[in-house]
């Protein structure tokens, strides 16, 4: 048989049915950072896992490291060091970036490495060497809240709500820090609304990190909106498989990227290669895994909202939950998780999270496996009291992290957990009275 002739398809002529420039977020998912495969004759990515590597002359090995020194890349071919750069870690940042709508990205060993570089590029792109404000706006993730109220970094913080952060702002102010949704409440937060008031500073515009973690680029991409930055743990949905650490920051401003690998650099805080192998191979299948679990989140929300033993439910897909219509306009869809309160307080709570067959009791999210945990006692323990009860993160509240199993498998565990428990506690009351 003859097969027909192979044509390049970069010899197409450019007419309206050529495929268009930029592709949808999750065909980047599947070739992004994978640009240079066919010249490689490699149809999966290399993992350099060299610590060092061979210079060619002193000159040319100096000129690299005063570049790479000051967040620049390897100059002429010379990566010098793996703490300073990795081709493979650099190919994970490139397909992160082009996921996020962003020219860069940044990876870290963890996402609170990411959170902490962040902090610090800050106070270097304010050219300050000591000090500086952050505004923050809860809630936050409870370690990016730790992180704040401790005062290891010597920043001074005030806390805000989303619509109260231009009063907040001050002449030193270096950075906004928001996420959305935010984790455990699932608040929803309208990043250009936070950025438009960051601009309007008399003395100029303030910088915004979105903790993005919980939407992933396949659901929200906050560069789109005007923040500075996006950031994630890639610990959670970009390795998606529960075997990766990771964070990453991404951002179309020069300065900014320099400045984030500048800290990398000085701190040591580098995503391992092997990692970035794992986080890159996630990627692929993030689409599919979000939209999956996604849908499965809708179905358990809306059931988990009907069920005697269930005292309320916190889901960015509910209208009650969404008051500026942030999904479908900021983000695409609701996304996978799902936070409720029990009927029957922190007992009934702990034995909904023993009960269980298929979920998994653990912090985390974002993993193939779906994934259950009590904010209150676990995630947001570091959180003061007073910043718990004002952001009703209280000790009936689980966080549920959908999975991909099925979704009838999931409400069926559910279910009978949530009708076991609250029976074992009005026994208890009973026996009790
Ligand atoms: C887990 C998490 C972090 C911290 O990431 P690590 O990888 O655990 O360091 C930061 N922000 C959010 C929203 C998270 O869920």
């Amino acid at each position: 048989m003859q097969l027909p002739e192979r044509r390049d398809p970069r010899s197409l002529p450019p007419d309206s049915d050529t495929p268009r420039e930029s592709p949808r977020t999750a065909t980047r998912g599947v070739h992004a950072g994978r640009d240079d495969f066919a010249e490689l004759c490699v149809h999966a990515p290399p993992l350099d896992l060299s610590t060092t590597y061979p210079v060619h002359g002193v000159d040319a090995a100096c000129r690299s490291l005063d570049a790479q020194a000051a967040g620049g890349p390897p100059v002429d071919g010379e990566p010098i060091y793996a703490r300073l750069h990795n081709p493979t870690v650099a190919r994970f940042e490139q397909a992160l970036a082009e996921m996020e709508s962003a020219r860069e990205a940044v990876a870290y060993a963890s996402g609170m490495a990411a959170v902490t570089a962040s902090l610090l590029a800050a106070r270097l792109v304010a050219g300050r060497t000591t000090g500086g404000h952050v505004v923050g706006v809860r809630p936050l993730y409870g370690g990016t809240d730790h992180l704040l109220e401790s005062g290891l970094l010597g920043l001074d913080v005030t806390w805000a709500t989303a619509d109260r952060v231009g009063e907040a702002l001050r002449e030193d102010t270096v950075l906004v820090i928001a996420e959305t949704p935010a984790n455990p409440t699932l608040q929803l937060v309208n990043i250009a609304k936070i950025v438009r008031q960051a601009e309007a500073r008399s003395s100029g515009p303030v910088p915004v990190v979105v903790d993005s973690t919980f939407a992933t680029p396949i659901l929200q991409r906050p560069l789109e909106h005007g923040a500075t930055l996006s950031l994630h743990s890639a610990t959670k949905f970009l390795g998606g498989h529960g075997d990766v650490m990771g964070g990453v920051v991404a951002t179309s401003d020069p300065e900014w990227a320099a400045a984030l690998r500048q800290v990398r650099v000085a701190t040591g805080a580098v995503l391992h290669p092997m990692a970035a192998y794992l986080l890159h191979r996630g990627l692929p299948t993030l689409a599919a895994r979000v939209e999956t679990a996604q849908k499965s989140a809708e179905i358990l929300a809306r059931r988990l909202a009907e069920h005697p033993a269930v005292a309320s439910v916190r889901f960015p897909g509910f209208a009650e939950c969404d008051p500026e219509g942030v999904v479908g306009r900021q983000m695409s869809g609701p996304g996978c998780l799902v936070t409720f309160d029990v009927e029957g307080g922190l007992e009934a709570a702990s034995r909904v999270v023993e009960n269980l067959r298929w979920i998994t009791p653990a912090v985390s999210l974002g993993s193939t496996d779906t994934l259950i945990q009590h904010p209150a006692a676990m995630t947001h323990r570091v959180v003061s009291e007073a910043a718990k009860e004002a952001l009703g993160i209280g000790e009936s509240m689980l966080r549920l992290s959908v999975g991909l199993e099925d979704v009838e498998d999931l409400w069926e565990d559910l279910d009978h957990s949530l009708r076991a428990a609250t029976a074992e506690v009005e026994t208890v009351e009973l026996a009790c009275a």
